[in-house]
């Protein structure tokens, strides 16, 4: 069978060897008869898979003990919205460097109690570039920023000084396979769907001064009681957790962070070049700032990104489509992406340019 090569941005492509062991366990779960999707929360077994999950992902991660990890539901996109109700007293400081970004403000607006204050923004630069943060003013509640701008393939690789003001990063899109220092952050959000596994579990990491600021607050959408009952205020992503648990698991096997942002790097590394060196093909975005993750690129002609996407595909290098806001290709390669696959599809790009360039 040919190989197929999975650029998805999310839900993406997952390590074939969690993949099989899934296979493996569907049935019975290590001898217990029961599948993971008939499994109660509250049952020893599933209070083992998901204390293992949060233990390898604090070990992952080098989460320190003061900050809680939570397994939500909701999405990325409903941090959006949970960020700025526990934690937005009175104003927020914003980093606007893309559409998700922009989703993030909007959703902070819409709180009649808080002001958001947009502190630096990409936008009269179609969002190519990471702006820079000169001075963050202290009294803030949080400064938000999104660590890998998905549609864009922009990424953050030095963080804003914030002072005593909590940093809370979006990671959805470059989370375990970018070695950030999860002190720098107050909280850290990211849906699982790109680089931890299937869709319908959002992790959220938050340092336990920040939990309890607001009373009051409808029951799912307050971290403090999702933290004092451990993520099983209701019934959590069973499934989701198990599967995440297993990538972590796998991660941890390959060699952990450094070693997945090292690969990261080489992936990203050989699709760039070809991309400098080509004379059809180009990247928009300000070369310190470009995204190891997701990688948009195009020809400049819809008509023949639509042919190179048409033609990949009967190759085996599907999902290269391009967000419909940016147009052309994107490659998104996550941590399950294996460099063969960008050999692939580097070698395609140039037989496609020697035929069409
Ligand atoms: N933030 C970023 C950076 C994303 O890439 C995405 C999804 N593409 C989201 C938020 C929204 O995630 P979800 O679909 O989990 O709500």
């Amino acid at each position: 069978m040919q190989e197929i090569y999975n650029f998805s941005a999310g839900p993406a492509v997952m390590p074939k060897p969690v993949l099989k062991q899934i296979q493996n366990e569907m049935m019975s779960y290590r001898g217990s008869g029961q599948s993971v999707l008939e499994m109660s929360h509250r049952s020893s077994l599933f209070q083992e898979i998901i204390k293992k999950a949060e233990e390898t992902l604090r070990a992952l991660m080098q989460i320190p003990d003061e900050y809680d990890v939570l397994f939500l539901q909701g999405g990325a996109s409903l941090q959006f919205t949970m960020v700025p109700l526990n934690l937005g007293i009175k104003k927020a400081g914003y980093i606007h460097t893309g559409i998700w970004a922009k989703k993030a403000i909007q959703e902070a607006e819409k709180l009649a109690d808080l002001e958001v204050a947009v502190l630096a923004s990409s936008a009269a630069k179609n969002f190519t570039y990471i702006p820079e943060i000169t001075s963050v003013p202290q009294y803030l509640d949080y400064v938000h920023l999104t660590t890998n701008n998905t549609i864009e393939g922009t990424a953050f690789y030095t963080l804003p000084k914030t002072g005593d003001v909590p940093l809370v990063g979006d990671l959805s899109s470059n989370i375990l396979s970018f070695d950030y220092d999860v002190k720098d952050f107050g909280l850290i959000y990211a849906g699982a769907q790109k680089n931890m596994g299937p869709a319908g579990m959002t992790v959220v990491i938050v340092r336990k001064d920040l939990l309890g600021k607001k009373k009051g607050l409808p029951a799912m959408i307050d971290y403090k009681l999702q933290a004092e009952n451990d993520s099983m205020y209701n019934t959590p992503p069973t499934f989701a957790i198990y599967a995440a648990g297993l990538v972590f698991d796998w991660l941890k096997k390959q060699g952990g962070i450094k070693e997945m942002e090292q690969r990261s790097r080489q992936k990203a590394q050989l699709l760039y070049e070809t991309l400098d060196a080509s004379s059809l093909f180009y990247s928009s975005v300000a070369k310190k700032d470009r995204s190891l993750t997701t990688i948009p690129f195009m020809t400049g002609n819809s008509d023949l990104d639509d042919q190179f996407i048409k033609e990949a595909e009967k190759v085996g290098l599907v999902n290269l489509k391009g967000h419909r806001s940016v147009g052309g290709m994107r490659a998104s390669l996550y941590n399950a992406f294996p460099l063969t696959g960008v050999e692939t599809l580097t070698a395609f790009m140039q037989d496609f340019e020697q035929q069409n360039g």
